[in-house]
């Protein structure tokens, strides 16, 4: 799947060479020389990744990372330092200003997309192309493919929708957590869409309805007062007497 990712650089030649690999590698390049310039395209638009460079013009790298971990809004986006410096003790200042990682200048740009697959899959794997399996489902993101085990074991083909698609997505890579509506629209629609919360209910109504043929629509649990929450343990528990009868 596509990510959509910040470069804060304000060397044009570098900012120009990370920007067109990145488009490259299937990713949405947005690009700031200055930390106000990303504050800007931050505000419009939340990245699913900053490459945040050290040394900028007016404001450090540093002190960017440290003011995006501090907002309630960026502070879960993952960030990789860029630097110049290879030094033990900036690498610790950096991992403790809140970035994920860090890449020593001059990089490959294999080494570059390799890190920034590396960070999303630990940190946003919804946003990552690897296969999905959980509870009797196989999800397949490159190929939008989805198949469940039926009772025989047999793996059926299921019918589903772009946006239960992405909704399952996170779902099964965030199991047995609870998400409220809002944070559901937060992290499958986007953060700037302004849909009302019963949007979500639909779209739920729609992926049990989708996962009803191979009956893993019980996966998806409703928590009263809190949102919606994958559950491998709640199949379990449903599928008990219907196995019984
Ligand atoms: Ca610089």
């Amino acid at each position: 799947m596509p990510s959509t990712i910040l470069v804060v650089e304000d060397e044009p030649a570098i900012q120009e060479l990370v920007a067109v690999n990145l488009t490259f590698a299937g990713h949405k390049a947005l690009r700031a020389a200055t930390v106000d310039q990303a504050s800007t395209l931050i505000r419009a638009e939340l990245p699913d990744l900053i490459l945040l460079d050290w040394m900028l013009p007016g404001s450090s790298g540093i002190h960017f990372a440290k003011k995006l971990r501090n907002d309630e809004r960026t502070k879960d986006i993952p960030i990789i330092m860029l630097t110049a410096r290879s030094n033990e003790s900036d690498k610790v200042e950096g991992l403790e200003a809140g970035a994920d990682d860090y890449i020593t200048k001059p990089f490959s740009p294999k080494e570059l997309i390799a890190r920034i697959k590396a960070v999303l899959r630990r940190r946003a794997p919804q946003l990552t192309d690897d296969v999905v399996e959980l509870g009797g489902l196989r999800l397949d993101p490159a190929t939008h493919r989805l198949s469940g085990a039926h009772t025989d074991g047999v793996m059926r083909a299921l019918d589903i929708g772009p946006t239960e698609f992405r909704l399952l997505h996170f779902f099964m890579t965030h199991p047995e957590r609870v998400y409220s509506r809002a944070q559901l629209l937060d992290q499958v629609w986007g953060d700037h869409v302004f849909l009302e919360e019963r949007t979500v209910d639909v779209h739920i109504r729609r992926l049990r309805h989708s996962l009803t043929p191979t009956g893993h629509e019980y996966l998806v649990e409703t928590v009263r007062g809190s949102g919606y929450r994958f559950s491998v343990a709640a199949q379990k528990l449903a599928a008990a007497p219907a196995s019984a009868a």
